[in-house]
């Protein structure tokens, strides 16, 4: 196999929900930066995984995330036709924030564009396989088809979802017994939502689950939603594949599999059961299955189920984390916890992005260093995309200043990312 051999300041490992935003905002501090992606997309839960709906930009207090990611949110929103949603104006909501949808392929090529702009180099299809230390660099071997990779870098930002780089350097990780389901995404069209009934259509699915024309997971919701919820969203977002393990390809696998198995089974009860939708077409099915936690990093700081319904003002906070706590379960479907006061406004500290005991590698996104009921709420991916920013100003300075990203001030990471558009915190 070629060995192929590279050289950059940062090396952004996933070029996911929080990675292709650290990539950006590396890339424009100034520094040379590489993201590989296993996958063929930037974004990856966001777009890849289908999870288009990026929570929350504001709460309804005001903004909570900006910079980066609202700049490619309003950009792809510009280039659909669609206007920018002016928050401010909206009324009060049962829920404390805003939703947010993204366009799939616009936000994919915008986002694709503007990294590509800003300098940084995108390689796809590879999987970081191995990281050492090397003096003061790190070397790191990616695996892509017909290629070797070896990039020496001086900074890394874990954002591969898995801890991955974190977990081949032998650093601490958190990972429960019990876990969150993870879900596959499709979206069933034509359903003609006017001939659906809920007290019929909630009748035949339970006369299917009993008959075992059904299973558990089919839809995720049956314990607080009705089956109408299914059939108004055309499935998307509504199924649970239990036990799914992402972090590893046999576990990806798996939960690939048994996703689709359920959309094939789904797609032909409310085509051949439930009257409106006959003419409903399967149109769109999202490349992979996607976790909602596999491995958490052990950070300098682990945040706490209190720091984040208290909104702990930690002395190194780097960036908001305003969001509710959304547990799903097989026992329970999903519950959600609202703060007491809509004012509370959880943040991240910088320490808990910082692996315990390491130097010049951080993590951002889900992989965050958190209880795992916190975590609950901080995963929403305007955090992820947040902490992803703090984390390439972070790594830009450290370069800059040829110093261990962990020794630069929170106060000068912020000022970077608020430079950037972010919303100081
Ligand atoms: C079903 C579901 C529904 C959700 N609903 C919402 C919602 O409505 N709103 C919301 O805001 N949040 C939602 N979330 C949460 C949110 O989507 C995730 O927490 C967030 O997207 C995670 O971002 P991340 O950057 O940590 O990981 P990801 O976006 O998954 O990115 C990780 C990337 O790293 C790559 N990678 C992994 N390992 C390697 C490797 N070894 N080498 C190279 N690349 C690698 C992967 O291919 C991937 O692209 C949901 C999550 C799920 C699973």
């Amino acid at each position: 196999m070629k060995t192929v051999r590279e050289t950059v300041d940062v090396l952004v490992a996933g070029g996911g929900t929080a990675g292709h935003i650290a990539a950006l905002q590396a890339a424009r501090a100034g520094v040379k930066t590489a993201v590989i992606e296993a996958g063929s997309m930037l974004a990856g839960t966001m777009t890849a995984g289908g999870v288009n709906m990026p929570n929350h930009f504001y709460s309804t207090m005001g903004p909570v995330v900006l910079g980066i990611p609202w700049e490619l949110y309003t950009k792809s929103k510009e280039i659909e036709g669609l206007p920018i949603p002016d928050y401010t104006k909206r009324r009060p909501v049962e829920s404390p924030g805003y939703y947010s949808y993204i366009n799939v392929p616009i936000y994919v090529a915008v986002a694709e564009e503007e990294v590509v702009r800003a300098g940084a180099i995108i390689h796809y299809h590879e999987f970081i396989s191995d990281v050492k230390a090397v003096g003061d660099f790190w070397e790191v071997t990616s695996l892509g088809r017909g290629i070797q990779r070896v990039t020496r870098a001086r900074e890394i930002i874990d954002a591969s979802g898995d801890s991955d780089v974190v977990r081949i350097l032998g650093l601490g990780v958190m990972r429960d017994e019990v876990r969150q389901p993870g879900s596959y995404q499709y979206k069933i069209e034509g359903i003609e939502h006017e001939q659906i009934w809920e007290g019929e259509v909630q009748k035949i699915y339970e006369e299917a689950m009993e008959s075992g024309e059904l299973q558990k997971g089919d839809f995720s919701y049956p314990n607080i939603l009705p089956f109408k919820y299914y059939l108004d969203h055309g499935g998307h977002n509504g199924t649970h594949i239990y036990n799914s393990d992402t972090s590893d390809v046999n576990g990806q696998t798996a939960a690939n599999l048994e996703g689709r198995a359920r959309m094939l089974r789904m797609f032909q009860f409310v085509t051949s059961s439930i009257p409106g939708c006959e003419r409903a077409v399967l149109k769109t099915m999202y490349p992979r299955a996607v976790a909602r936690e596999t491995y958490r990093t052990e950070g300098e700081y682990i945040i706490t189920k209190d720091d984040f319904m208290q909104a702990t003002d930690f002395d190194d906070k780097i960036c908001n984390a305003f969001n509710y706590i959304d547990m799903h379960s097989e026992a329970r479907g999903c519950d959600v916890t609202f703060h007491d006061d809509q004012t509370l406004l959880p943040k991240v500290p910088f320490r808990a992005l910082i692996p315990k005991g390491s130097a010049r590698i951080t993590v951002a996104g889900r992989i965050v260093s958190a209880q795992r009921v916190a975590l609950g709420g901080i995963r929403a991916q305007c955090v992820c995309m947040a902490m992803g920013q703090a984390m390439g100003a972070a790594a830009a300075l450290a370069v800059q200043r040829k110093v261990p990203s962990r020794e630069i001030s929170t106060k000068d990471i912020i000022a970077l990312t608020v430079e950037h558009g972010a919303v100081p915190v």
